[in-house]
């Protein structure tokens, strides 16, 4: 008989888990506390990892990417609101594919609903959660909430799949409380669809405007309109969950008054929609205990500064795959070399966070001053490298 396997959440990390499993010839079922399909989402640019755990879970036909090409132009606001060329997210090394989070997550249904793929369709169940999670050892015994009705029932698994992010439930009733693995980074974010550009800018552009403490990022795309994402740091995350985002981000922002800043902020009171959060890293000794494990942002969230927590998502998924079907009746063994595979590529991108939030959003005024140095010596070697590639063997230096 086949194995099941109970995959809770149906983000990034759950259906790639559940694609994964059934690679190994494993029965995923998906609970998901949502009443239905989430789409849309901020803008992700999936790196290297990302794209080659796509191809491995058989989903890359499906995704849609949008990069502008060459990767589109990036502006740099300056204090008094010129702009200057910039270096975007997407000129990264890694050539990042530019994608909303809804784009993977599309391409992931395809792979679980069954269209084309082989293993047919795999069973979700949407305003599912679990409530609690008993592991036997011979197997574990959840108990699943239907939201919409609030029945319960007791169902058995050969192992439990916690992929309910960054606050995940799952994590809390098998591992124990957030405190104990959510690191605080005392910064906040906001996320969401622009519905124009900033004025006066092409429609694929991308524009960073970058302070001390705050920062204004838009996200040009080749077929849609901008998303943004303003930052900011504090000391006081709680606080900043008193009282309406708005009004908080209008405060913050105050006296940021350049173009990308103002179609921001007049833009966030129309948007239909809005992620307002705070940034933590989640780090933990070990992803797993007896037949439960943890991934994605529920096991090592690495955070947006990162940009890797979509990557290793997709990574994990399809690595947790690879170890079931290399050790197949091995659960423990497969586990155990599914971590260690992934956990020295989580560790180097969790402390490369860290410096990558200074890119996002400076610390203090001599960090975005460095910033500004690194920056426009980057953009002195790239301009070197599109020089030297359009004349052959010449050397030609544009001005930055
Ligand atoms: C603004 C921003 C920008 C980012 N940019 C990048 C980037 O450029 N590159 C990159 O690689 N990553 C990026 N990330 C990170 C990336 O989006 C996440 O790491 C990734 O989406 C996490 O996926 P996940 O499936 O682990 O968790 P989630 O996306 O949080 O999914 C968890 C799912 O579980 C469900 N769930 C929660 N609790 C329960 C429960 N009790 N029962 C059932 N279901 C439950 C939720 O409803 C949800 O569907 C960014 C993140 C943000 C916020």
């Amino acid at each position: 008989m086949q194995e099941r396997a109970l995959v809770v959440g149906s983000g990034i990390a759950g259906m790639a888990a559940a694609i994964g499993l059934r690679q190994a010839g494993w029965t995923p079922v998906i609970v998901e506390r949502a009443p239905e399909r989430r789409r849309g989402g901020y803008f992700v640019g999936l790196m290297p990892e990302g794209r080659q755990a796509a191809v491995d879970l058989g989903v890359d036909g499906h995704l849609h990417t949008r990069n502008p090409p060459d990767g589109g132009k990036a502006w740099s606001l300056t204090r008094r609101g010129d702009r200057e060329p910039g270096v975007g997210f997407l000129h990264q090394p890694g050539d990042p594919a530019a994608v909303l989070r809804g784009d993977i997550e599309a391409a992931l249904w395809q792979g679980i609903s069954g269209d084309g793929t082989a293993g047919g369709r795999v069973d979700v169940r949407f305003a599912t959660g679990p409530v609690a999670i008993d592991d036997t050892g011979g197997e574990v015994q959840v108990l699943l909430e239907d939201a919409g009705t609030g029945a319960q029932y007791c169902e058995g698994f050969d192992l439990v799949v916690g992929a309910d992010g960054l606050r995940s439930g799952v994590r809390r009733m098998v591992f124990g409380p957030h405190e104990d693995y959510m690191t605080t980074w005392n910064a906040m974010i906001c996320a969401f669809q622009l519905q124009e550009q900033v004025p006066s800018f092409a429609a694929a552009d991308s524009i960073i405007s970058a302070r001390a403490g705050r920062a204004v990022w838009v996200f040009g795309l080749a077929d849609r309109a901008p998303t943004v994402l303003l930052t900011y740091r504090t000391d006081d995350v709680a606080g900043q969950f008193t009282g309406s985002p708005i009004q908080r981000l209008r405060t913050v922002f105050s006296g940021m008054d350049d173009p990308a800043v103002r179609h921001a902020l007049d833009a966030v009171e129309q948007a239909p929609e809005f992620l307002f959060d705070s940034v933590h890293q989640v780090r933990m000794p070990r992803w797993s205990n007896g037949r439960v494990v943890l991934l994605g942002d529920a096991a090592w969230c690495p955070n947006l500064y990162s940009g890797m927590g979509a990557t290793s998502a997709l990574l994990g998924g399809a690595e947790l795959g690879r170890a079931l079907r290399e050790n197949p009746d091995e659960l423990e063994a497969a586990l155990a070399a599914w971590e260690s595979r992934l956990r020295p590529f989580i560790r180097k991108h969790q402390r490369i966070a860290r410096l990558k939030q200074q890119m996002f959003v400076p610390s203090s005024r001599p960090a975005e001053a460095l910033r500004s140095v690194v920056l426009r010596l980057a953009i002195k070697a790239r301009n070197r490298r599109r020089a030297k590639a359009r004349s052959g063997t010449s050397l030609e230096i544009e001005p930055a």
